[in-house]
């Protein structure tokens, strides 16, 4: 039976990503730095990926990129999802070298290609923080019917 109002999973925020989540609310888009070696890193982790030093330092991310993958999903199984198909799931690689799951908006997905330059936006949630979702900047999608052939 109907248990009311169903909503979107929640992001759970705990000790190592509760900067992440803050920042989001401010729309600001939050990677891992290591104080040793440099390197970047997201997801949030308690040591560096490259040289395994701890304690990696936040830093705010250029929220530019390219579209490093993507996959329409036509239909899904879960309620909370199936009004807003068909939707982009996508991997997007930000300047910084990070790669991070998340979904392109704005354009059909038709007129997608991977290496499109996108930037980070912030639609509000309903519940919870918001979630950084991409957008195709420029002429980075391309028209419809183009195959990439010359
Ligand atoms: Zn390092």
């Amino acid at each position: 039976m109907s248990t009311g109002h169903r909503h979107k999973p929640v992001p759970l925020t705990d000790g190592l990503s509760e900067q992440y989540w803050a920042a989001a609310r401010d729309h600001r888009l939050l990677i891992q730095r290591c104080r040793h070696c440099g390197s970047y890193q997201f997801y949030p982790r308690l040591h560096c990926t490259t040289c395994f030093a701890p304690d990696p330092e936040w830093v705010e991310a250029s929220g530019r990129g390219k579209l490093h993958t993507f996959s329409v999903v036509e239909r899904s199984t879960n309620p909370e999802f199936a009004e807003d198909c068909p939707y982009v799931f996508a991997i997007v690689e930000l300047d910084e070298g990070v790669r991070l799951a998340t979904r392109i908006v704005a354009t059909p997905p038709g007129r997608l290609a991977c290496d499109a330059p996108v930037r980070v936006v912030w639609p509000e949630a309903a519940v919870g923080p918001p979630l950084p979702v991409f957008a195709v900047t420029g002429d980075g999608g391309r028209e419809s019917g183009d195959r990439g052939t010359r």
